[in-house]
């Protein structure tokens, strides 16, 4: 088992070996054997995808009755059933008119998913309905429903491997891991994303996310989520917006201390579209310091004038967005480009951590030249 392992941009740590899930796999399947052992007929054993797919195959093998497999998917919320359960199945294999059912499940945490399974199963006809968990998180789950089996239980804390993801990822681990919380603040990196409008930001971040493991912080997508959840801060901003008023300093320092908060395990994070001053920069190195960080890289990609010129024209007229095709306004973006940004450079460059790529070439080109860059903080 690996020491620590790297889930999109997440540290986990070890949590249950292989070994200690095959104990507890045998001796649910034990229990199971012996409640089918003269049952009259042949059951359903319901693999719900996508998470229970390694224990449902590991389960399934020690089974020694006759049973039938068949696999079903539930959507997140949305539309509704005739019991209310919120949910819409995505391919229930077989028809379970008439059968006992018994459901194979990853993880039961607050026991809505299982609940609403339940409830649909018996709602589509199925004569009996066992539930059959890998793992539970009682500290969590609230819920009435009778959970028949439970292979084991776990605190609630965040978990992947043997089935479970991350973002989709880390389902084909064999044993399963925990969020690591306990890694030091002080290994946690931040890296800024600059560059003038055209330089290729967007597309060299991604990149970069997905090389790296890094986490992305945008102001703008952090902004949208606040007024779409309706949380104070996103509602104090939506007022601003709403009056055609720019978003202070001070609400968005709050979103990316939050921010950064609420990533335990975290690698990394790339913060792309600020600081775009230098108020905003001591603000930031100020939120990081409270948190044993800095700003360990500024990777700046540099083009010449012209060529933000000509990509910016080149991007309105792809995108037929007329008023930017107009060179005074693109030259105006460029001087206020160069008027706000100019001292945010200098300032890290005090700082000593700027670092500067030549920005023209092939994306493959500039994102070898960042790797390069990018092998002094791994
Ligand atoms: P519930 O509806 O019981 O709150 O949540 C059950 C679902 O949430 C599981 O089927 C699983 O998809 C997800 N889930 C809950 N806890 C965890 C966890 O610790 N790790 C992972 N990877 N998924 C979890
Ligand atoms: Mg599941």
């Amino acid at each position: 088992m690996e020491n620590r392992i790297l889930v999109k941009d997440r540290y986990f740590v070890p949590y249950i070996p292989y070994e200690r899930l095959e104990q507890a796999i045998d001796a649910v399947a034990e229990r199971i054997n012996h409640d089918f052992k003269n049952f009259n007929g042949t059951p359903i054993i319901l693999c719900v995808l996508n998470g229970s797919i390694l224990f449902t195959g590991e389960l399934m093998k020690r089974l020694n009755f006759p049973c039938e497999f068949s696999s079903i998917r539930l959507s997140s919320y949305e539309g509704t059933l005739s019991t209310g359960v919120t949910r819409k199945v995505l391919g229930l294999t077989s028809s379970i008119k008439g059968r006992t059912v018994i459901v194979v499940e990853d993880i039961v945490d607050t026991g809505k998913t299982i609940t609403d399974l339940h409830a649909l199963l018996l709602d589509a006809g199925a004569a009996d309905v066992k539930i059959c968990t890998m793992l539970l998180k009682p500290e969590v789950y609230k819920k009435e429903l009778k959970l028949d089996y439970v292979a084991m239980e776990i605190e609630n804390r965040f978990i992947v491997g043997f089935g479970l993801d991350y973002d989709q990822l880390g389902r084909n681990y064999k044993d399963i891991y925990i969020l690591d919380t306990n890694t030091p603040r002080t290994m946690r990196k931040h890296f800024l994303i600059f560059g003038p409008p055209g330089a290729g930001k967007g597309t060299q971040a991604a990149l970069m996310i997905e090389r790296f493991g890094l986490r992305h912080v945008s102001t703008g997508d952090l902004l949208r989520r606040e007024i779409a959840n309706g949380t104070p801060l996103g509602q104090q901003a939506k007022t601003l917006i709403d009056q055609g008023l720019l978003v202070p300093d001070e609400v968005v320092e709050g979103m990316i201390a939050s921010e950064l908060d609420a990533n335990p395990g975290v690698k990394g994070f790339i913060f792309d579209g600020f600081p775009r001053t230098t108020a905003q920069a001591e603000h930031l190195d100020r939120i990081l310091a409270d948190r044993d960080g800095k700003v360990d890289a500024v990777v700046s990609l540099m083009i010449p004038d012209e060529t933000v010129f000509e990509r910016i024209r080149h991007r309105a007229e792809v995108e037929n967005r007329v008023d930017d095709t107009k060179p005074e306004i693109i030259q105006n973006r460029i001087d206020t480009y160069h008027a706000k940004t100019e001292p945010v450079i200098s300032y890290y460059k005090g700082k000593g951590c700027y670092r500067e790529i030549d920005g023209l070439g092939t994306i493959d080109e500039v994102f070898d030249k960042i790797c390069a860059v990018m092998k002094d903080y791994e």
